[in-house]
């Protein structure tokens, strides 16, 4: 069982909400976490349970980073928006820091998390 971090900018919840009912199943049969917004709406339309942390602007990013630098998570799976300028941005560049440097399996994008669930 893996330990799989969600995140996604607004303009990608949907795209995060439907790819994880897409592959609900496989979902199921591990430990989520999600950043407060996103893993409300990834319950809500999937009726996966997702452990939420606060919403990503006010520490979520950062709880994420902190697991990944204790060991506590194996996967993330982050739907970034590349076309908007964010206020947390320094809190989405240390996540993905933090993500590079502890090399744990990084979705940036759908494509990237379904190969990703394919090989866990
Ligand atoms: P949210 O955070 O799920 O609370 O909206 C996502 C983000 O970091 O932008």
């Amino acid at each position: 069982m893996a330990r799989i971090g969600l995140v996604a900018h607004d303009d990608k919840k949907d795209e995060l909400v439907a790819w994880a009912l897409a592959h609900r199943d496989v979902l199921a049969r591990h430990e989520l976490y999600g950043t407060g917004t996103t893993g409300g709406r990834v319950m809500e339309g999937t009726g996966l349970t997702v452990t939420r942390l606060l919403s990503g602007p006010l520490g979520g990013d950062a709880q994420l980073g902190a697991m990944i630098a204790e060991g506590r998570l194996d996967v993330l799976v982050f739907f970034q928006d590349p076309l908007t300028a964010m206020p947390h941005d320094v809190d989405i560049k240390s996540l993905t820091r933090l993500a590079t440097l502890y090399d744990i399996l990084f979705a940036p994008n759908r494509r990237t998390a379904d190969a990703i669930l394919g090989a866990i």
